[in-house]
């Protein structure tokens, strides 16, 4: 088994910021990364950044007694800096996934249609999150998930993959099918083949801490929306056309065996 690494990534970093303003920081020692989203959320809020200076200097005093804004002034400004740059995510932002691309993954194996499905919605989260505030163009439209693929499988449902299967799946949607492609320079970054953003949504994913609850399955021999089984990838008819299909090529098996 993979272990999981200790942080995960945060998807929904408003609530994290709410629960940081409540509970303090992590281990209540002052660290960049939650820096940066007080930052963020004291933006958002609209303050400017004298105020949110001071803010972050209370919270701090709040949190410890001994803190000495002198030695974290730097730190408390670039993070207010860059919080002008990049919104929060935020857990109930819509994301939706288009009908286009759906149809490019409905048909394959439900564990990998599960993952595909977990990705493109990752990767537009992403993708929304992380543009500048101010609009810059892009000159591409392609998608890009930057994330360990282990954290891919566990937003997805897997809850213990082994190394072995995670590279084995990895392999087959990037090397044996070309659903994703591995960034040449980091196993952490993939280009989604599949997406494209155009026409009309199949759906809309509002809660991103559950993506898997939204999935849509259909089945994959004809297509047809299904509702999940534990047992096969079909619909109930394809199901027993599949049985009857191997029934039969076990009989002819016995016959020809039984020739020789
Ligand atoms: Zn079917």
């Amino acid at each position: 088994m993979i272990p999981l690494p200790k942080r995960l990534p945060i998807l929904d970093e408003i609530s994290k910021s709410n629960q940081i303003i409540k509970y303090g920081f992590t281990g209540h020692v002052i660290n960049n990364y939650e820096l940066g989203l007080l930052s963020k959320y004291f933006h958002m809020q609209g303050h400017k950044d004298k105020t949110i200076y001071n803010m972050i200097i209370d919270f701090c005093k709040n949190e410890d007694e001994y803190f000495n804004p002198v030695i974290y002034q730097n730190m408390i400004n670039k993070s207010i800096r860059k919080s002008k740059m990049y919104k929060l995510k935020s857990g109930t932002m819509n994301i939706p996934v288009y009908v286009s691309e759906i149809e490019k993954i409905k048909k394959l194996p439900h564990k990998l249609y599960r993952i595909l499905f977990t990705m493109i919605v990752l990767a537009r989260l992403q993708k929304f999150s992380t543009a500048r505030i101010k609009e810059i163009k892009r000159k591409s439209h392609a998608y890009y998930l930057n994330m360990d693929f282990n954290f891919v499988l566990y937003f997805a449902g897997f809850s213990h993959p082994t190394e072995k299967e995670s590279n084995r799946i990895k392999y087959e949607l990037d090397g044996i099918r070309g659903f994703i492609e591995t960034n040449l320079f980091s196993d952490k970054s993939f280009k989604l083949n599949f997406a494209d953003d155009k026409g009309k949504h199949f759906m809309v994913i509002t809660d991103i801490n559950n993506i898997t609850s939204f999935i849509q399955y259909f089945c994959v021999e004809c297509g047809k929306e299904i509702v999940k089984s534990k047992k096969h990838d079909f619909c109930i008819e394809c199901y027993k056309t599949y049985l009857n299909k191997i029934k039969l090529e076990s009989k002819k098996r016995l016959v020809k065996n039984g020739e020789s």
